[in-house]
């Protein structure tokens, strides 16, 4: 450990006690790695109690000049929570509680390292619900959630995370504390500091506490599986909700690549021709969701699906979902080379994106697997490889590169949900402008003039 390291580590030591600092080998190969195939030994690890710890680790990093990296739980999927540059891991492993679920004025107010299915669970129980909700809910942190402004599938009916934070409490790079937006259902004072720190990766202040808005659990949900002989036909019927008045919960689908490898591994029997499967959840009153599932599933047929299922059984449900969520994990499996990139289109755009998408990966020789939150538009574009060596990873980034192009030309945008990262820095450029980038570089400035906290990570 260089001197200077040394001396910080002691003194932070000093401060806020030595059950919240860790140095040894173990503990930092607990945390070099997040979702990404990445991995960066850290220097140190820090775990405190408390925001005033947190507030004293980021004076004496200032003074000394570390860096210090936030990390939730590390499913993220841009490699934002790694130490590329060495520097201490600040884990909130020991900030993951519920201060406080207000019934009255539907909020909770958490500590950033809760994990989001624990959130859930405890306003169920009290009919309250927090509507996003990652594939990574049952393992990702609230903070993480803010920091990457994570989606999910309720997200296309109900908004993402930054539509649920109402405030925050947040330590910048500094060691200031500071609180962002408000406490009310309205607030409109000064800047949006909130909405900055939402999604800016870990890169501007550190949430140490979110007070979010919660609605009301719908008293009933009903699952829907529907196999279509193409896109197409899915974009229709979802024209055709929308008609009807229909706003599904839900709205995810999967390509006849992931549909092959799904062959098995639910309990509905797959038609042999479907190309796209659509998964769609409707929730609210129940007699008004059974009158609307009925008329979906008319609306469906009517657009030529070969079958449609209903999930009418809870453990059913949840065997869809479990394998929905765990897609990711089954299509690794199966393969040695794996990238992907959550793209986003304009939903009538999808057709071509996924056509393009094919060809692309027929030209660089991979397989593509295409799933994802189809009501938003989201696309998580996977290209494989049965081998992997330099070759494949380089034609990977030429492939990722003639996506982006593919979807930036059809009005969209290279990430919906996973962020910058390290993993999309090399392609910023391509979706924003050098006066756009220059201005987010001087944002970063102003709060982090020493570029100690999470540096390295959207831009150099
Ligand atoms: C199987 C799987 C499925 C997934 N599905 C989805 C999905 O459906 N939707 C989606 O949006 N994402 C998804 N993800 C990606 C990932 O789960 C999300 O980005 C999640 O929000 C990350 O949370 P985390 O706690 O793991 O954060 P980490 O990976 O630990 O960190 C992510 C970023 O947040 C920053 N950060 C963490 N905590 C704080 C804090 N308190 N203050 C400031 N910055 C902080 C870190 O510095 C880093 O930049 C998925 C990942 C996996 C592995």
């Amino acid at each position: 450990m260089e001197k200077n390291f040394t001396q910080f580590i002691e003194e932070l030591i000093q401060q806020i006690g030595e059950k919240h600092v860790y140095t040894d080998e173990e503990r930092r190969e607990a945390y070099n790695f997040d979702g990404t195939d990445y991995r960066y030994l850290p220097e140190a690890v820090v775990e405190p109690a408390t925001t005033e710890q947190i507030s004293k680790l980021m004076k004496l990093a200032t003074k000394y000049k570390i860096a210090v990296i936030p990390r939730g739980t590390g499913t993220g999927l841009s490699g934002g929570a790694l130490a590329t540059n060495g520097g201490v891991i600040l884990s909130f492993l020991k900030m993951n509680k519920i201060i406080e679920i207000d019934e009255v004025n539907m909020t909770a107010r958490v500590q950033p390292g809760l994990i989001n299915l624990h959130l859930h669970e405890a306003l169920a129980e009290k009919g309250l619900y927090y509507p996003p909700d990652p594939a990574s809910y049952d393992t990702s942190s609230i903070g993480g959630n803010i920091a990457e402004d994570a989606g999910g599938p309720h997200c296309y009916k109900y908004g993402t995370t930054r539509d649920y934070i109402l405030g925050m409490e947040v330590v910048l790079p500094n060691g200031e504390i500071i609180r962002t937006g408000v406490k009310t259902r309205k607030g409109v004072v000064g800047y949006d500091l909130n909405n900055l720190i939402i999604s800016s990766e870990g890169t501007l202040g550190i949430v140490t506490e979110a007070v979010l808005r919660l609605i009301p659990l719908p008293q009933n949900i009903m699952t829907m599986l529907v196999f279509f002989p193409n896109i197409e036909n899915v974009i229709a019927s979802m024209t055709g909700f929308s008609k009807n008045r229909i706003v599904p919960g839900t709205m995810e689908f999967m390509d006849k690549a992931c549909v092959d490898l799904l062959r098995g591994r639910i309990q509905f029997t797959i038609p042999d021709e479907t190309q796209v499967l659509m998964i769609i959840e409707l929730d609210g009153e129940s007699s008004e969701i059974e009158k609307q599932m009925e008329t979906a599933g008319e609306i469906c047929f009517e657009n030529e699906a070969f079958d449609v299922f209903l999930a009418d059984s809870s453990h059913k449900r949840q065997g869809l979902w479990d394998v929905r969520r765990s897609f990711r994990e089954i299509i690794k499996e199966t393969v040695k080379y794996k990238r992907a990139e959550d793209v986003v289109v304009p939903i009538s755009k999808i057709p071509e994106l996924l056509a393009g998408n094919y060809a692309i990966a027929e030209k660089y020789d991979f397989v593509s697997y295409n799933y994802g939150h189809l009501g938003d538009g989201n696309v998580h574009a996977n290209m494989t490889n049965m081998v992997k060596n330099d070759d494949v990873i380089r034609r990977g980034h030429h492939a990722f590169k003639e996506v982006f192009e593919l979807t930036l030309n059809l009005g969209g945008t290279i990430s919906g949900e996973h962020g910058i990262g390290i993993t999309k820095k090399p392609y910023l450029g391509m979706e924003l402008s050098e006066e756009s980038i220059r201005i987010q570089k001087e944002i970063k400035k102003i709060f982090d003039p020493l570029n100690i906290l999470n540096p390295g990570k959207i831009f150099d």
